[in-house]
C-alpha cells in the first residue's frame, strides 16, 4: 500500500515539504568532495535559480505564440552562445532538455538532411570517435542510424583523423567531434576533421556539451585553446550544455547550426492526426520555461566577467591537480586536459582499489572502465566548489597510491557467468546476483572495486545487459 499517496489529503505543507527534503538526506552532496556529478557555482548562484526557475514554472514553450515570453528567453540565450561561439550572422539555434537531446537531435537532423540534400545514401553512417560521449550511440539506436567507431590516439587520447579518413564512406553523413570530450578533457583535431569534412560534403558536429561554455572562458584568460568552434571550417552544429559548466539547474543545453537549412531538418511537425497540429523544434512537446529562467537570471547575475573568473579558478586548481598526479609514482593523467577534466590512470596496479581508497577517504570519485585505446581509470571533473580542497584531495590521493595491489580481471569463471546472465541465462536471477554483489535497496556496498573488476572484465555488450537489469531492479 503507498505510504504517501493516502486518501486524506494533508494541508500543512510545511510537513510535505519537510518529508520531501528529508529524502534526500542520502544524496551526494555538494560539499565539495565531490569530484563528479556536481557542477555547483555557489550560493549567491543558486538562490537566484532557486526563483528564476520557480518563476517559469507556469508557462509551457510549446507555444511560443501563446507564451511570448518562452520564445525571448530561448532567444536571448541561444543568442549569447552564438556569439560565445563565434557563429556566423545567420547561424541559429534551439534549446533543448540536455545533452542527451541536443546529441539525438543533431543526429536527427543530419539524417533528415541526408534524406533531403543527398538521397544516394542508402544506409546513413556517422564517424564516432570512442571517446564521444555514449549519447551518439543511444542516437544511432534510436534512430536507425549505423554507427562507426574511430579510433583515438592512446597517448594524445584524440580521435585519429587518418582512422576517421578511411572509414569515410558514401554513406557518411556525419562526422563527430568533442571539445572537449567528457573523460579526458581533450579536443579533438576539429581543424582538420573540418578540412575533411569539407572535402567530402559530409556534416561535422563538435560536441561542446560539457565544455562549449567554458573553452572560450579559458581562450580570454590566455589558456591555449585549439581552435573548436563555428570559427573553423567545416563544422556545421555544436552542442552545448548549460546545465553543466553554465551552472544553471538542471534541464538545459543549446544546439547551435550554422544554417537554417540544418536547423529545418532537426525540426518536426505533425498535421496527422485529430488534435492540434505539431512543429516542434526539439523531441519534447510540452516544454518547461523554468530551466530557461534560471539560465537567463544567471547569465546577468555571472556576465562575462564573473563566468572567467570561476574558469580562472577552476583552471589553477585544475592545474594543482595535474601537476599533483605528476609527483605521485604509479598513476598518471589520460592525455593533455584543456579544462578540468581528469583521467587519472595507474598502469598496472588496480584503479578501482585506488577508487574506493577514496571513498573511505571521503571523496565521491568516478571509476571507468576501459574501452578501446583508453584504459580503466578515474575521472575527475573540476567545479568551483571542489577547486578549494583539491590540496586536501592530493594528500590523500598520494597515501592512497602507496602500495596498491596488482590489476587483474575477475576469475574467468565468474565472468562467463555473468555473460550468460547477461544472455539470460546462468541460472540466477537478478535479486539474487545483486545481493551476492552486496547491492540491497539500490545501494552500492562501501567497497564496490569488485564489482567494478568484474563489470571491466566483462565485455562491453554484457556490461550494458547487466546494467538494464540493475537498473530494472531498482524501480517499482
Ligand atoms: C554530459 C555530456 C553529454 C550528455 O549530456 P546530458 O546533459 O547528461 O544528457 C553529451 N556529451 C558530452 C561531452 C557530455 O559531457
Amino acid at each position: 500500500m503507498s505510504t504517501f499517496f493516502l486518501e486524506q489529503g494533508n494541508s500543512n505543507d510545511e510537513e510535505i515539504l519537510e518529508r520531501l527534503a528529508s529524502l534526500k538526506s542520502d544524496d551526494l552532496s555538494s560539499d565539495g568532495h565531490a569530484f563528479a556529478f556536481i557542477y555547483d557555482a555557489g550560493d549567491s548562484v543558486n538562490n537566484l535559480a532557486r526563483k528564476a526557475f520557480a518563476s517559469g514554472m507556469t508557462g509551457n514553450g510549446l507555444d511560443p505564440t501563446v507564451y511570448p515570453s518562452a520564445r525571448r528567453l530561448e532567444n536571448d540565450l541561444v543568442g549569447a552562445c552564438l556569439e560565445h561561439l563565434r557563429a556566423p550572422d545567420d547561424a541559429c539555434g534551439t534549446i533543448t532538455s540536455g545533452g542527451t537531446e541536443s546529441v539525438i537531435l543533431s543526429v536527427k537532423a543530419a539524417r533528415d538532411y541526408a534524406r533531403q540534400y543527398r538521397p544516394e545514401v542508402s544506409d546513413p553512417n556517422i564517424l564516432v570517435p570512442e571517446t564521444a560521449h555514449a549519447s551518439f550511440h543511444k542516437a544511432a539506436h534510436y534512430l536507425g542510424v549505423r554507427l562507426i567507431l574511430v579510433d583515438i590516439d592512446p597517448t594524445t587520447m584524440r580521435a585519429s583523423v587518418e582512422d576517421t579518413k578511411s572509414k569515410l564512406d558514401d554513406n557518411t553523413i556525419l562526422i563527430v567531434a568533442s571539445a572537449p570530450s567528457y573523460a579526458h578533457g581533450v579536443i579533438d583535431p576539429i581543424v582538420e576533421l573540418g578540412q575533411l569534412a569539407q572535402d567530402k560534403g559530409v556534416l561535422l558536429h563538435v560536441d561542446a556539451c560539457i565544455g562549449g561554455w567554458v573553452l572560450p572562458f579559458q581562450r580570454d584568460n590566455g589558456v591555449a585553446i585549439p581552435d573548436f568552434d563555428f570559427q573553423v571550417p567545416g563544422v556545421t552544429s555544436m552542442s552545448v550544455d548549460l546545465h553543466k559548466y553554465g551552472f544553471t539547474p538542471k534541464g538545459i543545453s543549446v544546439l547551435l547550426s550554422r544554417s537554417r537549412k540544418l536547423r529545418d531538418c532537426q525540426y518536426y511537425s505533425c498535421a496527422r492526426w485529430s488534435g492540434y497540429s505539431i512543429v516542434n523544434p526539439s523531441i519534447l512537446g510540452s516544454k518547461s520555461i523554468a530551466p530557461m529562467a534560471a539560465a537567463w537570471a544567471i547569465f546577468q547575475h555571472l556576465g562575462k566577467s564573473g563566468y572567467r573568473e570561476l574558469v580562472g579558478s577552476m583552471w589553477t586548481a585544475t592545474e594543482k591537480f595535474v601537476e599533483g598526479v605528476s609527483q605521485i609514482e604509479g598513476i598518471k593523467v589520460l592525455g593533455k586536459p584543456t579544462m578540468g577534466l581528469i583521467a587519472v590512470a595507474c598502469g598496472k596496479s588496480d584503479v578501482f582499489e585506488l577508487a574506493d581508497r577514496l571513498t573511505e577517504a571521503g571523496w565521491h570519485v568516478q571509476p571507468t572502465y576501459a574501452f578501446g585505446n583508453s584504459p580503466a581509470h578515474i575521472h575527475f571533473s573540476i567545479d568551483p566548489g571542489n577547486s578549494s580542497r583539491v590540496d586536501a584531495f592530493l594528500v590523500d590521493l598520494a597515501a592512497a597510491s602507496k602500495n596498491l595491489p596488482e590489476y587483474s580481471d575477475a576469475p574467468e569463471a565468474l565472468v562467463q557467468l555473468l555473460e550468460a546472465v547477461a544472455q539470460g541465462g546462468g541460472g540466477l536471477d537478478t535479486s539474487t546476483m545483486m545481493a551476492e554483489f552486496g547491492i540491497r535497496d539500490g545501494k552500492l556496498p562501501d567497497k564496490q572495486a569488485t564489482i567494478h573488476r568484474l563489470l571491466n572484465s566483462c565485455s562491453p555488450q554484457a556490461r550494458e545487459k547487466l546494467l538494464i537489469l540493475f537498473l530494472g531492479e531498482m524501480f517499482s
